[in-house]
């Protein structure tokens, strides 16, 4: 028996049923978020990947080049803590954390409820941090116009071929920590590879975070700032 692939046969899931209504109700949600962000006129980007990919440094990153920070908000999405919302302060622009919990991603009935917190009327660009997992949030839409996904040398070379779909849901996804890759014997280069073999459609840009490299790319590509 060594060696063999178990996957589950279909309806072998339980709760599917439970599953499905979740997820419609979700999208119904993501769609009433989209309404309000283009009756405000603001763009929104999700922003996903693990924890310490590199998420909340590429949001410094991208709020530094912005032209306006007075047009920029945020919303960072963790279990607990509000370490990235302090961090994210700092930059001097609106920004609201959402804990969830033991939810591992975000929803789109809890980034509603931020929207409503947040005065959104003359705000451009919003950048919403995801919880950092690589499984959940490609499920779960929140309305955002665009969806990036970070992922980091220091993860080794296989995240995108073991966790294709959030690859797949993205619009972007940024191979960080590029400055890394001789110290980890990485090449940067194999990770966009494995990017591309599992969504040949994705715009796979490389960065530092932490020498900028790379990051005035993201901001092209999404068309902000
Ligand atoms: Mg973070």
């Amino acid at each position: 028996m060594s060696g063999e692939v178990i996957t589950p046969g279909e309806g072998e899931i339980f709760d599917i049923e439970l599953e499905e209504e979740l997820l419609e109700a979700n999208k119904r949600l993501a769609d009433e978020n989209r309404r309000i962000l283009d009756e405000l006129g603001v763009k929104a980007i999700d922003i996903m990947g693990s924890i310490g990919s590199g998420k909340t440094s590429l949001i410094e990153r991208l709020i530094e080049l912005h032209k306006r920070r007075d047009k920029v908000a945020v919303l960072c999405g963790d279990l607990t803590t509000s370490i990235d919302m302090e961090r994210i302060k700092r930059h001097g622009v609106k920004v609201v954390q959402i804990n969830t919990g033991k939810e591992c991603h975000l929803d789109a009935n809890l980034v509603g409820k931020a929207l409503k917190r947040l005065e959104l009327k003359n705000v451009e660009t919003l950048f919403i941090e995801n919880v950092g997992n690589l499984i959940c949030p490609a499920e779960f839409p929140l309305g955002a116009h665009k969806r990036v996904v970070v992922v980091s040398i220091t993860e080794g070379a296989y995240t995108p071929l073991k966790h294709p779909y959030i690859f797949m849901d993205a619009d972007v996804a940024v191979v960080n920590k590029i400055d890394l890759g001789q110290a980890m014997g990485i090449d940067p280069d194999v990770v966009v590879e494995n990017v591309r073999r599992v969504a040949p459609e994705v715009r796979v840009i490389k960065t530092s975070c932490k020498t900028g490299e790379g990051v005035r790319d993201v901001a092209e590509a999404l068309g902000i700032g």
